[in-house]
């Protein structure tokens, strides 16, 4: 007799179901984890409050010492110039470098610029991530825009099959990576717009600002 194939459970959704599972189970030992953010400039009370939703204890870091105790930071958007002669400024470049060799760091738009080795200019960098980075490549504050992103990596690691709604204002790309640093999600026509060395994340978009959680607990789970 032929099976009822409605009833039938693809090794595929059991691969996602487990995923799911597991994901869910480290996302309650994220409520141990300590996440800052850098807090010169930008974007960086979107980041807490996320990061608040996903039970995830916070610190905003201005200090070198404020990086004691942490299991990851995040750099927010904002503007890259600014925030690195501010990080001059507080003596936490090199605090940051340190940090970063030994923990988990992601940096979201300007903060992906100012985490990555190379962006063909002279400002301040973190220069942690081999990646080399474009600044404002889509344009001006007009050309800001949002769409939809197929992220395999993030929709097998959080068990989910949904794509990402990402937020591009005044955005980098990452125009090739290098060394460890792998691609982790590219446009139709092929712009890198995330990428990853072992735990090192930098996205051009902002993930900050929709109520996707996902991305934030993929962070999390990077972090421990
Ligand atoms: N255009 C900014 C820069 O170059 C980044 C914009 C953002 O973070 N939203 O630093």
């Amino acid at each position: 007799m032929a099976k009822d194939s409605r009833y039938e459970v693809g090794k595929e959704d059991n691969l996602r179901v487990e995923n799911r599972i597991q994901f869910l189970f480290s996302a309650l030992y994220s409520l141990t984890m300590k996440i800052g953010v850098l807090a010169l400039q930008g974007d960086f009370s979107e980041h807490i409050s996320m990061l608040k939703k996903i039970g995830v204890e916070t610190a905003e870091v201005r200090l070198p010492k404020n990086l004691d105790g942490l299991d990851g930071l995040i750099i927010p958007g904002g503007e890259s110039t600014t925030m690195g002669k501010l990080a001059v400024a507080y003596g936490l470049m090199e605090p940051l470098q340190q940090f970063g060799k030994s923990h988990a760091i992601w940096g979201t738009c300007a903060g992906a610029i100012f985490l990555s080795k190379d962006i063909g200019r002279d400002q301040p960098l973190l220069g942690l991530m081999d990646i080399k980075v474009q600044r404002n490549a889509f344009g001006r504050q007009v050309d800001s825009f949002e769409t939809d992103l197929e992220i395999d990596e993030l929709m097998k690691a959080t068990g989910t099959e949904y794509p990402y709604h990402a937020v591009f204002i005044r955005a980098p790309i990452i125009e090739s990576v290098h060394g460890n640093a792998k691609v982790l999600c590219a446009l139709e026509d092929g712009r890198i717009v995330a990428a990853q060395e072992g735990r090192l994340l930098a996205t051009s978009f902002h993930p900050e600002l929709t109520g996707d959680m996902r991305f934030h607990e993929y962070f999390v789970s990077l972090a421990k």
